[in-house]
């Protein structure tokens, strides 16, 4: 019988591996809970109202179109019974497999808070990033209409929490929004007032990159309008403010940029994991005790050459995939001799806002415009098909020359108010509003 791969995760990790096993003698089966693979690097775009859903994120099935050896399964993995080499999915099936692969990412985690999380808009699917847009576009629309200048400022208060790339990403382009592509829109606001405030608990923004890319970051942030916090974490969330330090400020939309944890993929396994629940795996990505399953992205912590922990990030998860594939097939040709992985940063990137970013190549750093070319040039070429990278490329040149966003839709609901919870709710059929 033809070896059996199963992968679970369609992300950068799962896909990669597919991908690396082509022309190996083997049958794969790729389960994903969602039937899109996603970009996630792109996702901010989605909640800024810059790119549409479907330019970030493609059908499974259609990407694996052309392989007719790989399965897709719109299913989602509870459990592993590594005894009878078992995927557990939810609806009570199961699926056989000779060897396994888990690449289930991670989420947003609120580091022991989870009852921020109503409040405190995690980005990490398409869902949280059409719920984050439609939160922002409806405060716009709410403080035009509020006529209790005290609660305008409110909606009109937009708080990031955690400056890492995306915090900052998600900070500038709401600055962006407001001054440059909302303006003109509004009879009652200016837009342009809104306060856009990012808070960091640590010393500095784009922690991982080096002092002076931060520090430019820092300034470009400032130079939009950004409030920068620094050093002061945030020590309560609620459904009207946001307290850090010894503030606490009036808001109607928090979105939360700090802190993961893994999908829990080493609770299936009754395995090792840090304390952001990241399976422990061995150097060759076996999960230790199971030579015949593979960890890999987001869902495992591994130690890089330096001896820094592997950054949970879209190359290292490619990375991974690409070397559990290189194992597979050599152990499909006898080779049984243990592969170690090695990670090899190819470089950080983060954009700040229109003509600014930071680029981290290691001997070269890159800043402001230049650096911002390359930086859209290498978002680019990583999406799936050329449909979408023509689409995101005009989007995105028609951004820098007429401050336009097409993918400004209030979607989810009519005209319900910001209340929480309700906002989520789809309309009642015939409702009237
Ligand atoms: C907002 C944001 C911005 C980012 N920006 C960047 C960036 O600029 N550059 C960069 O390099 N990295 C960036 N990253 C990180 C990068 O996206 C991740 O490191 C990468 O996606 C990890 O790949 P992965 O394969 O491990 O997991 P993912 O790509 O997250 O894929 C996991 C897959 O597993 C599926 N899954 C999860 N649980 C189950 C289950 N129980 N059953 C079935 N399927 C399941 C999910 O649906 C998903 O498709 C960003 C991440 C986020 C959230």
């Amino acid at each position: 019988m033809q070896h059996r791969v199963v992968v679970v995760g369609a992300g950068f990790g799962g896909l990669e591996v597919v991908k690396a096993l082509a022309g190996a003698p083997v049958g794969i089966t790729l389960i994903d809970r969602r039937n899109h693979h996603l970009f996630q690097p792109l996702l901010y775009q989605v909640a800024t109202a810059s790119l549409a859903t479907s330019e970030i994120a493609w059908p499974i099935r259609s990407v694996v179109r052309d392989r007719p050896e790989v399965t897709t399964v719109l299913a989602n993995v509870t459990g592993v019974d590594a005894a009878r080499r078992h995927v557990l999915l939810q609806d009570g099936k199961t699926v056989p497999y000779d060897t396994l692969v888990l690449a289930t990412g991670a989420r947003h985690a609120y580091f022991g808070h989870d009852e921020w999380e109503p409040f405190a808009l995690g980005l990490k699917t398409l869902e949280d990033a059409t719920t984050i847009r439609r939160r922002i576009l409806m405060a716009f629309e709410q403080a035009e209409r509020e006529t209790d200048p005290t609660r305008q400022a409110a909606l009109l208060t937009f708080v990031i929490v955690g400056a890492g790339p995306t915090g900052v990403e998600m900070a500038g382009t709401i600055a962006e929004l407001a001054r440059d592509t909302l303006r003109r829109e509004f009879r009652n606001i200016d837009t342009a007032r809104a306060r856009v405030v990012l808070i960091e608990a640590g010393p500095r923004v784009l922690a991982g990159f080096p002092d002076d890319l931060s520090d430019y970051a820092l300034r470009s942030l400032r130079k939009l309008g950004v409030e920068v916090e620094l050093g002061r974490a945030v020590s309560d969330c609620t459904a009207d403010s946001v307290a850090y330090g010894d503030v606490r400020l009036a808001t109607r939309t928090i979105i939360w940029a700090a802190g993961v944890r893994a999908s829990p993929a080493a609770e299936w396994l009754d395995a090792p994991a840090d304390r952001a629940g990241r399976l422990e795996v061995m150097p060759d990505l076996t999960v230790t005790g199971h030579p015949d399953i593979f960890a890999i992205g987001d869902v495992v912590t591994v130690v890089g050459p330096t001896g820094k922990p592997v950054p949970g990030i879209a190359p290292a998860a490619k990375q991974e995939g690409k070397h559990v594939a290189g194992i597979i097939k050599a152990r499909m040709g006898g080779k049984t001799e243990p592969m170690p992985f090695r990670y090899r940063h190819q470089g950080s990137l983060a954009q700040i806002g229109k003509r600014r970013a930071v680029i981290d190549f290691g001997r070269i750093k890159l800043r402001g415009a230049l650096a911002w070319w390359l930086w859209g040039a290498a978002h680019i070429y990583f999406l799936i098909g050329s449909r979408a990278r023509l689409s995101v490329a005009i989007n995105w040149l028609w951004i820098h020359a007429r401050n336009q966003r097409s993918a400004r839709l209030i979607t989810q609901g009519e005209a319900a108010d910001l209340s929480l919870g309700k906002e989520a709710e789809p309309p009642a059929p015939g409702r009237i509003s």
